[in-house]
C-alpha cells in the first residue's frame, strides 16, 4: 500500500536550521567525516544537531551488507583510512560535545571486521576529550569474541548493536546478519561488564507479541537499554511500511520494557538508535 499520503501528524518534524545546526555541519565538512543521520535521512537533525550532537560513521561510507531498511550504499569500501580515528576525536573536541556516538559500516572484508579502527577511535577520542562520554553502535562482528573484546576494551560507556527487528523477519531486513548471532554479539559484551543497549524499528510487518518476545530475548542476555522507534522507508526502493504504530502503543511497549526489567525503553515513533542517546549512558536515567 501507498502509505505516503497517510503519513500521520505524529512524524512531522521541525527543519534544521539555526547555529549550531550550522557549526556541526561546517564541522563534519571540514573533518571530511560521515554522519548516520544525513546518510539515515533522519528525522531528528534540527533536534540533535540543533543541541550539538551527531552520530558519527566511521570506517567510510560504503558498507559489504545490504539490509533492506537501511540508506547506506552497499559495494567495495574505500581502503581503510587510518586517520580518521584522529579527524573524530577532533572534530568532537571541537563540538564540545559532552556526550557522542560513534557508529559504522559493516566491513565483513577486513580480516579484523573493522575492529582496531573502532578501538583506534575510541581511544582517540578518550585521549582528547577525557570527560566526553561515547555510545558506540557497532557491527555485530560475526560474533566473534576477539573483535568485540577489542572494541570493549576501548572502554567507551556504552555499547549498542541492534538487533533492529523480530527473529520472523531478520532475513527479510537484515539479509547477511542472523538475530541469534546478533544475541550472541549482545552476550558477549555483557560476559565482558559493558552496559549493553540495542534497538527495534516497528512497522516493518512484526507484530506486538512477537517485540515483546524479542525484548525478552534481549533481557535473556542481559541487555540494559533498549529504543524502539518507528520504521521509516527511506527510498522506494527499499523494505515498505507495513504500518505507523500509533504513540499509545509506544507507550506500552515502554511499560512492558520497564517490567521486563531495563534499565531504560526509549520508545516513541520518532525514536532512533542514537535519540536521547546522552540519556543511555549511565544507570538509573530510566523511570
Ligand atoms: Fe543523528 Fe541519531 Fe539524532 Fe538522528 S537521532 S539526528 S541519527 S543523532
Ligand atoms: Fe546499513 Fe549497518 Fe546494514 Fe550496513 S550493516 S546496510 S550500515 S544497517
Amino acid at each position: 500500500p501507498d502509505l505516503k499520503a497517510k503519513k500521520p501528524n505524529w512524524l512531522r518534524v521541525k527543519l534544521p536550521i539555526g547555529e549550531e545546526y550550522k557549526h556541526v555541519r561546517g564541522l563534519v565538512d571540514t573533518h571530511k567525516l560521515h554522519t548516520i543521520c544525513e546518510s539515515g535521512n533522519c528525522p531528528n537533525m534540527g533536534e540533535c544537531w540543533g543541541a550539538g550532537t551527531a552520530t558519527f560513521m566511521i570506517l567510510g561510507n560504503t558498507c559489504t551488507r545490504s539490509c533492506g531498511f537501511c540508506a547506506v550504499a552497499t559495494g567495495k569500501p574505500d581502503p581503510v583510512d587510518w586517520d580518521e580515528p584522529q579527524r573524530v576525536a577532533e572534530a568532537i573536541f571541537l563540538m564540545k560535545a559532552k556526550h557522542a556516538v560513534l557508529t559504522s559500516v559493516d566491513r565483513d572484508e577486513l580480516a579484523d571486521g573493522g575492529s582496531i579502527i573502532w578501538h583506534n577511535t575510541i581511544k582517540a577520542v578518550k585521549a582528547l576529550c577525557p570527560n566526553t562520554t561515547l555510545e558506540t553502535l557497532i557491527p555485530d562482528f560475526k560474533a566473534d569474541r576477539e573483535q568485540i573484546l577489542r572494541v570493549a576494551e576501548a572502554a567507551p560507556e556504552v555499547i549498542s548493536h541492534n538487533i533492529e527487528t523480530v527473529e520472523r523477519l531478520t532475513k527479510q531486513v537484515r539479509i547477511q546478519a542472523k538475530y541469534w548471532r546478533s544475541m550472541e554479539t549482545l552476550r558477549i559484551l555483557k560476559e565482558a561488564g559493558v552496559r549493553t543497549k540495542s534497538g527495534v524499528m516497528l512497522g516493518l510487518g512484526e507484530t506486538k507479541d512477537e517485540v515483546i518476545q524479542t525484548m525478552e530475548d534481549l533481557r535473556n542476555v542481559n541487555v540494559d537499554v533498549i529504543t524502539l522507534g518507528q520504521y521509516l522507508q527511506p527510498t522506494k526502493r527499499h523494505l515498505p511500511v507495513d504500518r505507523f504504530v500509533h504513540p499509545d502503543e509506544f507507550k506500552e511497549l515502554r511499560e512492558i520494557g520497564y517490567e521486563l526489567g531495563f534499565d531504560y525503553v526509549e520508545s516513541g515513533p520518532l525514536v532512533r538508535s542514537s535519540y536521547h542517546s546522552e540519556k543511555h549512558v549511565f544507570k538509573g536515567y530510566g523511570r
